[in-house]
């Protein structure tokens, strides 16, 4: 039994390209009570395998988050097999509105204590006891109530690209610190204020909403599937679009674009732009913003010392990394002082 993923990244994508079949890049997630996720994890690899489904999922005790890319061939086949898992019958699944045949490489099943890294303490509260689901109507009406508090729950470098207009963006590097900000912020109007809130898909509102009816907010919303299922409804129904710019997304593609809006500037030269880059100094991986010619003129590089080392022959790089452990600032941190203009 074949139970890991054996073909390196270049291999697939090899295959993907003679395969020439188009695939959906989807998401989904559930909060569910999962007696043995090793049993979960290894009934969902071998399936998927066979159906060519690539992607990155976590499995824990909490329930599943998984994100994946599925041959449009094999997309209802993939789906009876979901609704076959009783926990996952009907589970809404997020579609990419953009096409990307080569969003994952790899199918990665993996068992975690959590499904989010989200720093909070499952025994304190009730994850169930959520906050009301509202599609992309009822939020573009909640969010032109005065009474409203529209705030979103991902982290500054998400938030920068695109984000709903009259949000609240705290700029904080991690779901668990926005938490507490918005607590803290809104202490005086846990009874009288709506709380709106908002992420990519709708997972970390999941929690965050059950957090603060905790806490003793009384009105908690949350936006249904994320912006990814607010921009499919706003399309589909032909609704106003309140989302501006990008949506960022943790796969390769790094942010979809939902309005022609350019909200952000480049970090190093401050011109309008929302492309987010890694550094291409292997030791640095720093995500960033980056417009064409900057990327031109440093090397793809956030700073002229990562440019120095990104030339050096790679035999030297790898010596001089040696020792110093792996640098892992992908969709981490974002900030460092080379960045001129990140705030
Ligand atoms: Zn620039
Ligand atoms: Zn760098």
């Amino acid at each position: 039994m074949q139970l890991y993923n054996t073909l390196s990244a270049k291999e697939r994508e090899k295959l993907i390209e003679e395969a020439g079949q188009d695939r959906l890049t989807i998401s989904f997630y559930k909060y569910a009570h999962i007696g043995n996720p090793q049993i979960l994890r290894n009934h969902l690899f071998l399936a998927w395998d066979q159906m060519d489904v690539l992607g990155r999922i976590y499995v824990a005790n909490e329930g599943i988050n998984a994100q994946l890319s599925v041959p449009a061939e094999n997309f209802n086949a993939f789906k009876s097999h979901l609704d076959s898992i009783s926990f996952l019958e009907n589970v809404r699944l997020n579609i990419a509105i953009e096409q990307d045949n080569k969003s994952f490489l790899k199918l990665k099943v993996k068992v975690r204590d959590k499904i989010v890294a989200d720093g909070l303490n499952d025994d304190t509260f009730d994850v169930t006891n959520k906050g009301v689901h509202v599609g992309a109507e009822q939020f573009n009406e909640l969010i032109e109530d005065p009474d409203t508090v529209l705030v979103d729950m991902r982290n500054h470098y998400e938030s920068e690209i695109g984000h709903f207009k009259n949000a609240i963006t705290p700029d904080v590097d991690t779901f668990r610190d926005s938490l507490d900000i918005i607590e803290k912020d809104l202490a005086e109007h846990k009874e009288d204020k709506k709380l709106v809130m908002y992420c990519t898909g709708g997972i970390r509102c999941e929690k965050a909403s059950a957090y603060y009816k905790h806490k003793g907010f009384k009105n908690v919303y949350q936006l249904e599937g994320g912006i990814i299922e607010y921009t499919r409804q706003v399309r589909a129904q032909n609704l106003e679009n309140k989302f501006l710019g990008k949506n960022f997304v943790f796969d390769h593609r790094r942010g979809e674009r939902i309005s022609e809006d350019v909200i952000s500037h480049c970090h190093q030269c401050g011109k309008p732009c929302d492309t987010h880059v890694n550094c291409a100094n292997e030791a640095c991986h720093l995500l960033f913003i980056q417009c064409e010619e900057c990327a031109a003129a440093m090397d793809n590089c956030c700073s002229t010392e990562c440019q120095e080392i990104h030339a050096l022959p790679y035999e030297e790089q790898k010596a001089l990394r040696k020792g110093k452990g792996a640098s892992n600032k992908i969709f981490k941190k974002g900030r460092s002082p080379v960045l001129k203009y990140k705030k």
